[in-house]
């Protein structure tokens, strides 16, 4: 292909788009891609000057306005930012500073910095102090009028605060914090309607609905960035002082905006920022560095879409397009299987990813997803990658549907569906490997039987070499079998005997807990052992008697009295025990006779001596429930800071509400804190 072919090619391919990216707010492709596309277009613009046309992408800032709004000329045309991507693209940058203001290169020029706010730019007007017009940014010069839509907005002001200047603009973004934004397409699935692709798109979404009754229920937000228009008051003469000039006037504006001295403080900032970013409550794709004294700013100048004074520097992609080159499955601890997806390695987030999790069945027909697809890769903090949505432009005829096996991958037995559940099982039992090896990772785990040293790996070696076959075999391996593994030293396998060796005493709840009986989680295990008192009570319960725990239903019940019906599982707790595990017998508790028997509670915000999880087994062991919800049964909501909405139902509702202190005094005076 000729360089002439491909501008046209890729021109056409961006406008497209674009078009799905701005005006549909429902993009294509991501944004990594689009910007991959974007980077070759300007390179090939450059070599060959004379093939630029004034429709290609690369002219204009972006977007488009849609008819159905009323449009709105910026007089100050609201630009984009220049990207990099690397400390030495920022190096780039802050040379070509030094170069057009005539400074030395070793004096450092002075920046404004925060975080870049993953949503869209809007223009806010304000006339005599009130909102007089609020606009999308469009193409750059032509926006739409949305000030009905604005208006809704409670962190935009309607009236300036103080003594308002005759004519404000400001500018900033428009963005939907994470909570909100799983709310709403949480909301969207139940409603059948289309859920957004991330949260900026939600935002665009939400903040171009042509009611704006819809727009004042999507939980959006904004801060301000920067100051565009300003008559009848002087400028203040930085762009650290502007922001906090438009603070005064009661415009939110970011917390993280730091004055930096300096490139390699812009680096430092950067780092720290990016170290933040996956406990921020909204997203950001970067940080934003601007040139902070504004007669700097007017000397430097602009190039046609972006100001050459600021600079945005882009956090490695989270979200990258790849191809899809196979479904398997795999077979957890109780047999469900799990269809996982490989993948063509890519670069999400700064690591590889090859693989990533699809949950289920429903999940695959829901997003239509095929064998060979090309597909949106998500990768957010640690969370495990996921699959966004295919790429439907490059599907092709012959893809077909990944399918559910009958036959278990890893031993062959039969796969069934569970009657009214979205899960398939393999019917091997303990017979298949892959359920022997979950079930002894699961047993070895932290909150069980809690053996140092018994990770994953070693788990497949014991399994496959066949020196393990169940749980109690794991008490009979010897020093030379270990040393005999790869990877293992005489020392490491003295350690993990010695683990294994300490693991023997242990307590009833953790040991309830090991056995992987299926659905029977912490808690539940904690109750069946207050309950009991012992393991041979509860291994004869019957159904019924199990049902009157709190917290067993029918299910659990169910499972339970299945898991020790089988003989095989018995015998693996005989030989446990024969191997000498103990633990110290507990009298069996009557819950009923609990201090806090047959009161509900419910915790809210943050404590500050106690985790949730904590607060909550104090309840519990006290014999309160603990609730999530508030109602009118509710005996008391315990507030820490910053409570959420269950502290206003509460007050609505006159539920009694206790702060930490007594909340503290409430479990003393119950008398069961252990000092
Ligand atoms: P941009 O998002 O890279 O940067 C400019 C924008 O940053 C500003 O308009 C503003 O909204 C925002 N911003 C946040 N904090 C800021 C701050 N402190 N100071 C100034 N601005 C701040 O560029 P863009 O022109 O808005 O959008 C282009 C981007 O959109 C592309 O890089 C691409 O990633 C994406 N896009 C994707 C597709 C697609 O199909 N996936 C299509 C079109 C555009």
């Amino acid at each position: 292909m000729t360089d002439e072919e491909r501008i046209r090619q890729l021109r056409e391919e961006l406008n497209e788009y674009d078009y799905h990216y701005y005006v549909l707010d429902d993009p294509l492709v991501p944004d990594e891609y689009y910007d991959r596309l974007m980077r070759e277009l300007r390179e090939l613009e450059a070599k060959h000057p004379e093939l630029v046309t004034p429709d290609s992408p690369t002219q204009r800032v972006g977007g488009q306005a849609a008819s159905q709004f009323e449009e709105v000329r910026h007089e100050v045309p609201m630009l984009s930012l220049d990207n990099a991507f690397s400390e030495e693209e920022m190096r780039a940058f802050d040379r070509r500073l030094h170069e057009l203001l005539g400074i030395e290169e070793d004096q450092p020029l002075q920046y404004c910095a925060e975080p870049k706010l993953d949503g869209l730019a809007i223009s806010l007007l304000y006339e005599d102090g009130l909102l007089v017009r609020a606009a999308t940014r469009g193409d750059g010069r032509v926006g739409e009028n949305i000030t009905a839509n604005a208006r809704t907005l409670r962190a935009i002001p309607l009236r300036l605060k103080g003594d308002p200047p005759p004519r404000v603009e400001a500018r900033g973004e428009v963005y939907m914090p994470h909570e909100g934004f799983r709310k709403l397409n949480e909301e969207q699935l139940r409603k059948g309607q289309k859920t957004f692709a991330n949260p900026r798109n939600a935002a665009a979404g939400s903040l171009r609905q042509l009611d704006p009754k819809v727009t004042a229920e999507r939980p959006l937000t904004y801060t301000s960035y920067q100051l565009a228009q300003l008559e009848g008051a002087d400028w203040p003469p930085t762009q650290y002082d502007q922001m906090l000039f438009l603070k005064q006037l009661g415009l939110p504006i970011s917390p993280y905006m730091e004055r930096l001295q300096g490139i390699e403080a812009c680096f430092d900032y950067f780092r720290h920022i990016g170290e933040q970013r996956d406990q921020l409550p909204f997203d950001i794709d970067g940080v934003v560095f601007k040139l902070d004294r504004r007669d700097q700013q007017r000397k430097a100048g602009f190039v046609s879409r972006a100001p050459r004074w600021a600079i945005a520097w882009k956090f490695p992609a989270q979200e990258v397009m790849t191809r899809l080159l196979e479904v398997e499955f795999q077979v957890g601890r109780t047999g469900a299987l799990t269809p996982v997806a490989r993948l063509e390695p890519v670069q999400v987030g700064g690591v590889t990813v090859s693989n990533a999790t699809l949950h289920n069945m429903d999940e695959i027909e829901r997003k239509d997803i095929r064998i060979g697809d090309c597909v949106i890769v998500r990768r957010a903090g640690d969370v495990i990658p996921e699959i966004v949505k295919v790429v439907m432009k490059y599907r092709k005829p012959g893809f077909r549907k990944p399918q559910m096996p009958k036959r278990c991958p890893v031993c062959g037995s039969e796969v069934v569906r569970e009657e009214g559940h979205a899960v398939y099982r393999c019917t091997g039992g303990l017979g298949c490997p892959a359920q022997r090896k979950e079930a002894i990772k699961h047993f070895a785990s932290r909150k069980a039987m809690d053996i140092d040293g018994l990770g994953d790996k070693l788990v497949e070696q014991l399994v496959e070499r066949g020196l393990v076959e169940d749980v109690a075999d794991l008490y009979h391996l010897t020093l030379e079998q270990l040393m005999d593994l790869e990877r293992m030293g005489e020392k490491s396998a003295r350690n993990l005997l010695e683990a294994l060796e300490r693991s023997k005493s242990t307590t009833l709840p953790r040991f309830i807990y090991a056995l992987g009986i299926r659905e029977v989680g912490e808690a539940t295990a904690e109750s069946l052992a207050q309950h009991f008192g012992d393991l041979p009570p509860l291994m004869e319960a019957s159904e019924e008697e199990l049902q009157e725990i709190e917290d067993v239903g029918p299910v659990v019940a169910f499972n339970i009295v299945h898991f020790f019906a089988q003989p095989r599982n018995r015998e693996v707790i005989d030989k446990l025990l024969a191997a000498g595990i103990h633990w110290p017998k507990q009298e069996p508790v009557d819950r009923q006779a609990l201090p806090l028997a047959g009161k509900t509670y419910v915790i809210t915000g943050t404590l500050e001596h106690y985790s949730r999880e904590q607060a909550k087994q104090l309840l519990k062991a006290l014999g309160a429930k603990v609730s999530s919800s508030v109602s009118k049964k509710t005996s008391a909501v315990i507030a820490g800071e910053k409570p959420g909405s269950k502290l206003e139902k509460a007050e609505r509702l006159g539920v009694p509400v206790l702060d930490e202190a007594a909340f503290e005094q409430l479990i003393a005076r119950e008398a069961l804190i252990d000092s």
